[in-house]
């Protein structure tokens, strides 16, 4: 059979595999089935690319030999890097590795449209513009997406702490932005793709610096809204070279990745009450809480076993996990207090804020580790009503996400976003280590309500102090 026949073919069927792949990620029941369809997807796309080899030219033959022994060793390479990398990462580290793998995509798709810019004229044979533009395009959004990723990993990793801002950083932004589509322009018209080593060494250059500027005033809050921008930038990078490049394949999966990354920046700047122009062009983040006012009440801790007690004899328990159950790793223990509570025909319900913890649906992942199951698991619009009706709103690592603030106080930098009104229970308890603050920086004015209770302590120890509480208690 001919092989571009069975090349394309392959990658038709891999195409399929993403987009199902896809679709069973919309489900917390078969997301992890539909990574692994996705997977075997790109599986069979890499491998009948080198099917390529068979269909060269004899002059390319010897090229490609030498390119595909170099493509062998980048992938092998690839591989165990990224194996051993998702095997040890801890749950609370993964935004930063999803951050710093999806610019390395993005970083990709920059070198492809390099390889292009960078290629020799061929004489006689004139340059396709709408295939230079592309290329071009491709190379800005995949240069901005690398090095804006790299931004947001050091930021996430606590290697960057400060957000850094100069005054008219957003003329200074317009202007270097304004320089890089210059010369990417001379590129296609002036120099028609090539020979111009210089300028599109510079063009790189300035791109790159793009993506620096443009990333480093954000911080705080804004960060998940930012690396879900960059994941559809890399989407739209990759889709542009695979058109570069005639790869139906890499057309595909670019696009579709370009896709979910737009409506997944859209959903989270909604849920954030931000549009995504505002997260990138203002500032979020907070450096002192200067800003918020003074905070009325005081803290009240109390004893694990006391709360653990109230909840036992609760009617309706709803509980608001955030990242501190992430960090303590708490969340088997947290549903055998569940389930305990249950036992004493409590209801208890898991209210889930969408950008609770450190990337989207961390909070559904954990409580999904756990087994807990799906039905008592609801959104933060589903459920924040239900808050006046419970007797009990337990937070348990959560901080950001319950601040009253954000609705009832306009001095406050969270103002807008919307959170889970677990103010609204007629006992809130807290459950954290200390006096930290949450990733945004803002202090929380709800700790300092009458209706709430601090139980310090780390997460997991707090569970089971109160599970021991709840079988003290005997089955009465
Ligand atoms: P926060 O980050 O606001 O607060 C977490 C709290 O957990 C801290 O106040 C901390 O207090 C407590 N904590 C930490 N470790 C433990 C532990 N071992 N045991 C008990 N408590 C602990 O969490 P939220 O989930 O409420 O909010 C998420 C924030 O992260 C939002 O601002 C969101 O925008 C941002 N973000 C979200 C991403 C996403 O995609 N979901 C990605 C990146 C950022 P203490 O130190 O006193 O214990």
């Amino acid at each position: 059979m001919d092989a571009n026949l069975i090349i394309n073919v392959v990658y038709i069927v891999a195409a399929f595999l993403f987009i199902y792949g896809l679709k069973r990620m919309s489900s917390p029941v078969t997301a992890r089935s539909g990574i692994v369809v996705a997977g075997v997807g790109m599986l069979f796309a890499v491998l009948v690319s080198f099917l390529y080899a068979v269909t060269a030219s004899e002059a390319a033959k010897a090229h490609m030999s030498v390119n595909l022994s170099l493509a062998a060793v980048a992938l092998i390479l690839g591989v165990v890097v990224a194996y051993w990398t998702g095997k040890k990462v801890a749950m609370t580290a993964m935004p930063q590795m999803i951050a710093i793998y999806n610019g390395l995509g993005g970083g990709a798709a920059a070198l492809i449209a390099a390889s292009e810019l960078f290629a020799p004229a061929v004489s006689g044979e004139s340059e396709d513009v709408v295939r230079l533009v592309v290329t071009v395009i491709g190379a800005i959004i995949g240069a901005v997406s690398f090095s804006g990723s790299v931004i947001a990993w050091a930021k996430l990793d606590g290697r960057i702490k400060k957000t850094w801002r100069v005054s008219g950083q957003q003329f200074l932004n317009g202007a270097v932005m304004l320089v890089a589509l210059g010369i990417g322009a001379y590129l296609v018209f002036g120099a028609h793709g090539h020979g111009a080593v210089g300028l599109t060494v510079a063009f790189f250059i300035i791109t790159l610096v793009f993506g620096v500027l443009m990333t480093m005033p954000i911080g705080g809050a804004d960060m998940p809204v930012v690396i879900s921008l960059y994941n559809a930038f890399t989407g739209l990078a990759v889709g542009a070279e695979g058109f570069v490049l005639q790869n139906p394949a890499l057309m595909i999966a670019g696009m579709v990745v370009g896709a979910a990354g737009t409506l997944l920046t859209l959903l989270m700047a909604k849920a954030m009450n931000r549009s995504v122009k505002n997260v990138i062009f203002s500032n979020f983040a907070v450096e002192s809480s200067a800003a918020q006012g003074e905070i009325e009440g005081s803290l009240k801790p109390t004893d694990a076993s006391d709360a653990a007690v109230q909840m036992r004899y609760a009617q309706k328990v709803i509980i608001a996990p955030g990242y501190g159950l992430a960090v303590a790793q708490a969340q088997h223990k947290l549903y055998e207090f569940v389930k305990l509570l249950q036992a004493h025909d409590v209801d208890v319900k898991f209210a889930i804020h969408p950008v609770a913890g450190r990337m989207p649906g961390h909070m559904n992942v954990l409580l999904a580790e756990a087994g807990v199951p799906y039905d008592i698991i609801h959104d933060m619009d589903d459920i924040n009503e239900e808050f006046k009706e419970a007797d009990v709103a337990l937070v348990i690592g959560a901080n950001d996400t319950v601040n009253p603030a954000a609705r009832t106080q306009k001095s406050s930098p969270i103002y807008g976003m919307p959170v889970l009104k677990v103010d609204d229970a007629k006992q809130v308890y807290v459950i954290k280590r200390g006096e930290g603050k949450g990733y945004s920086g803002v202090v929380n004015e709800l700790f300092y309500r009458d209706n709430t209770n601090m139980v310090y302590g780390d997460a997991q120890k707090v569970m089971v102090k109160m599970i021991q509480a709840i079988k003290d208690l005997g089955e009465g």
